[in-house]
């Protein structure tokens, strides 16, 4: 075992403080920190010294009735640090800034990626250089953007080599085989970047902001072109051992017996996999227009969903009750404290989905648990907040220290 060293320990709470204060929006004390973090007073005032002199926290004095030297309430500087965050999946190519509590404050969709790499990192770099010259020029145009932009997060769907910065095998994604992403990008920005699944970043971006105890386990279902999980634990995402864990596309649901080229019965991808939702719609009768993109079409299936038409609502129900025995699976696997369910599919299906995801998370441990069940509150572009997130992350989390 590797010994850790005094400077560790000291970089180790610094992080720790940081997040303490992150997570307080509305102002913490020195005192609640001190409770917080476990840690002295002397070693909480040095640290958030050091921060301050930094210009990632701002500490205000606290209006009280008490003599003496007033307390300090303290916050972070949310543009004291900004990220950029890539998603690239196979319907689209977003690309967004975050500052440094992961709100994202600028963005662009493009064209989903196509056969050539080199040309989308280019377009990406583009985008990101528009985004940051539109955040300078709003702020009086003294490069404050530019300055502040530390890196990128990159968040890509299936195989990847993480520590290699390398896209390996993607589904849908045809022409991005054995893509040395992450160097392409060095190359084009001259930014740091970092490079994990859209499953993990996506449940990154949830954990962030502290809305819920860091100790928690948690479940995330992701529904994209495909579906994957993601499991944190500890404010720790269990990745596995190649950063495969959470492919889910082959997890057997039991609903029928038809038989999935992997050889098992009923997987769940052949429920929820984008192309298998249009394909069933169709069958159904639903019209969808047959020139459009499939996330197009699935927001169109969702739309009509939404006005009352029976063969959509059913079509998406199915994928629903696939989803929830999934979540019926998963939740006994990890017995999570609560499930949260998003991905870039997801607004599209929920209103007729969730009652069933809710309803099989919980006949887990004979139904004897009261689970927490939420949609997700970040929208179609988790994948690039969460992408961004994760560069925050791998810079600030003491997790990772
Ligand atoms: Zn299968």
């Amino acid at each position: 075992m590797r010994a850790t060293t005094m400077p560790q320990v000291g970089a180790r709470n610094e992080l720790i403080v940081l997040r303490a204060i992150r997570v307080s929006p509305e102002g913490v004390e020195q005192s609640d920190l001190m409770d917080r973090c476990g840690l002295s007073r002397q070693a909480v005032s040095q640290i958030t010294r050091r921060l301050i002199e930094r210009g990632l926290v701002d500490a205000q004095p606290l209006h009280t009735r008490r003599r003496g030297k007033p307390a300090m309430s303290m916050r972070v500087e949310p543009r004291a640090m900004l990220a950029a965050g890539v998603h690239l999946d196979p319907a689209h190519l977003t690309v967004t800034v975050v500052d440094m509590l992961a709100r994202p404050i600028g963005k662009r969709t493009l064209e989903a990626p196509g056969d050539d790499p080199e040309a989308d990192v280019d377009r990406i770099g583009a985008a990101l250089e528009d985004i940051v010259r539109e955040l300078d020029q709003l702020d009086g145009g003294d490069q404050w953007a530019a300055a502040a932009l530390q890196g990128i997060g990159v968040a890509v769907p299936g195989a990847l080599d993480a520590a290699g910065g390398k896209v390996l095998n993607p589904p849908w994604l045809p022409g991005w085989r054995d893509v040395p992403l992450l160097d392409l990008l060095r190359a084009r920005t001259g930014l740091e970047a970092v490079l994990d699944k859209d499953t993990n970043a996506a449940l990154t971006a949830e954990c962030w902001p502290g809305r819920f105890p860091g100790a928690e386990t948690v479940l995330y279902l992701y529904v994209g072109a495909g579906v994957g999980s993601s499991v944190a634990g500890d404010g720790t995402i269990h990745r596995g051992a190649t950063v495969q864990a959470g492919e889910i596309g082959h997890l057997p649901t039991g609903l029928d017996d038809s038989r999935c080229p992997c050889g098992r019965l009923s997987c769940l991808g052949r429920h929820t996999d984008i192309e298998r939702v249009l394909e069933r719609a169709r069958a159904a009768g639903v019209p969808l227009d047959a020139q459009a993109r499939p996330a197009a079409s699935l927001a169109q299936l969702g739309s009509r969903a939404a006005a009352g038409d029976e063969a959509a609502r059913e079509v998406i129900a199915g994928v629903g009750r696939a989803l929830g025995e999934a979540a019926r699976t998963l939740v006994s696997i990890h017995d999570p404290h609560r499930v949260i369910i998003g991905g870039p599919s997801w607004e599209h299906l929920e209103e007729v989905a969730m009652p069933a995801v809710v309803a099989g998370a919980r006949r887990a441990f004979d139904g004897s648990h009261d689970l927490a069940v939420v949609s997700s509150e970040l929208g179609d572009d988790v994948g690039a907040i969460g992408a961004a997130t994760l560069f925050l992350e791998r810079r600030l989390s003491p997790a990772l220290s």
